[in-house]
């Protein structure tokens, strides 16, 4: 679905991204793990467009997305959650939900659809943005990207800020969306969360990723996770 080779990113004269290679595949829920200032969300920036990479490539489904603005490369089908959720606080759950339906309108997912996933936000349908919780806001910036029905999502850490029973609604919003044929990569800090359902994990140090494992053999790697994540 997505592949990173050798990517370089700067910020001024900082080099961040220092060779970055990753592989997403369709389907999948993949994280990007790492302590604070590992390069995760530089990473998911550069693959947004938000950043452009000095050197190195980026595909997606085989075509070269690197070099093009970041409303080309949503309309190509992927989406980003940014972790501060830029949801529009005067407008409805309803209206953000359904505007903008833009580009990739006509394959949206219906509301009912979306809805399925969210039974919380339904109840909020005709209240503000401003009025959400932490936690609503969070599943409503979530569920505008399921309804324009993207193929590949990036979510920068969904459980920031949001008390632990929150966090479990997520993680059953993420199982739930996981069956419908969507590829996640989830930036988390909170590895206990991302091992309930992702499939494989890429842990990102000072800018290079030091491993990319499956879920199965990341969980039994205690060592790996005291040496990169501090747990
Ligand atoms: P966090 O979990 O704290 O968000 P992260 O893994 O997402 O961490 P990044 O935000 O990608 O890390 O930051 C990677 C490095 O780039 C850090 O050293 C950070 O200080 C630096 N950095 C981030 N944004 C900028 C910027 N706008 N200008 C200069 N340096 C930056």
């Amino acid at each position: 679905m997505l592949e990173l080779n050798k990517i370089n990113t700067f910020y001024g004269e900082s080099h961040i991204l220092k060779d970055l290679s990753l592989r997403i595949h369709q389907g999948e829920i993949a994280t990007l793990l790492g302590r604070n200032g590992a390069g995760k969300t530089t990473t998911v920036k550069t693959i947004m467009g938000l950043l452009t990479p000095k050197s190195g490539t980026i595909t997606l489904k085989g075509r070269s997305i690197v070099g093009l603005p970041p409303h080309e490369i949503a309309r190509r089908g992927i989406g980003f959650v940014p972790e501060e959720r830029r949801i529009f606080p005067s407008l409805t759950v309803l209206e953000n939900i359904t505007f903008p339906v833009w580009g990739r309108g006509e394959d949206a997912w219906s509301l009912e659809k979306v809805f399925s996933f969210f039974p919380a936000l339904k109840a909020r349908a005709n209240s503000r943005g401003s009025q959400l919780s932490g936690g609503e806001q969070q599943m409503l910036a979530i569920a505008r990207i399921l309804r324009a029905k993207m193929e590949l999502i990036l979510l920068d850490e969904p459980t920031e800020g949001l008390a632990p029973l929150l966090i479990r609604s997520i993680g059953v919003i993420m199982k739930g969306i996981k069956g419908s044929g969507l590829t996640i990569l989830l930036i988390e800090q909170n590895t206990r969360f991302a091992v309930q359902f992702a499939d494989s994990h890429h842990i990102l140090h000072t800018g290079e990723i030091v491993y990319s494992e499956t879920n199965d053999k990341f969980k039994d790697d205690h060592e790996i996770q005291k040496k990169y994540l501090g747990i």
